[in-house]
């Protein structure tokens, strides 16, 4: 198995300018919960994540910097292994992928989140159940774990304010927001 990006996209850049005066909003007011979801859903069914990163890109001419492309690390299967993947396997991976959606439902986002086209996609490579069918069960596995799911969510908000609002020497590429210690930290050994 190798490790690989789920590239969870995220569409909704925002400029944040790190010039002139502090005004930002801040992006990941779905991105966040987005996320925690997958990581939270992923370490209940056996995948886990071993961390979580972020794309930045510095504008010329000191116009700012656009943050987005939130994506959860983790394993997915190849195209060849899906139809020799075990049912159990499969649901556990499915689970993983509603996990984003589930975030946003619970943390009580209504409108379609932003990363959910890509995790229809993915879903659509194991299954013809809908995302938001297989989300109505993560939902209730984040409820259950919801004290490690809202540690998670404040985790990321707050490296997402030290690591890339308040450094203004923030540099073009993937930064990560969460480690596989960070996570290990939170639910414990596994
Ligand atoms: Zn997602």
């Amino acid at each position: 198995m190798s490790d690989d990006a789920l590239g969870y996209k995220w569409r909704g850049f925002t400029e944040i300018n790190p010039v002139s005066k502090r005004k930002f909003v801040i992006p990941c007011d779905e991105a966040i919960p987005h996320e925690a979801g997958h990581i939270l859903v992923g370490r209940a069914v056996g995948f886990l994540a071993r961390g979580l990163d972020v794309e930045v890109v510095r504008l010329p001419d000191g116009k700012g910097v656009t943050v987005g492309n939130f994506a959860t690390l983790a394993w997915s299967p190849p195209d060849e292994e899906i139809p020799k993947m075990a049912s159990e396997l499969r649901a556990a991976y499915m689970l993983f992928v509603a996990g984003g959606i589930a975030g946003n439902k619970f943390a009580g986002l209504k409108t379609p989140c932003m990363g959910a086209d890509a995790d229809r996609k993915e879903l659509a490579r194991l299954t013809d159940r809908t995302l938001e069918d297989v989300a109505d069960i993560a939902v209730r596995m984040i409820h259950q774990h919801r004290r490690h799911f809202r540690q998670l969510v404040s985790l990321i908000r707050r490296r997402f304010i030290e690591r890339l609002l308040k450094n203004r020497d923030i540099e073009t590429g993937r930064h990560l927001l969460v480690s596989q210690a960070d996570l290990q930290k939170i639910f414990g050994d596994h």
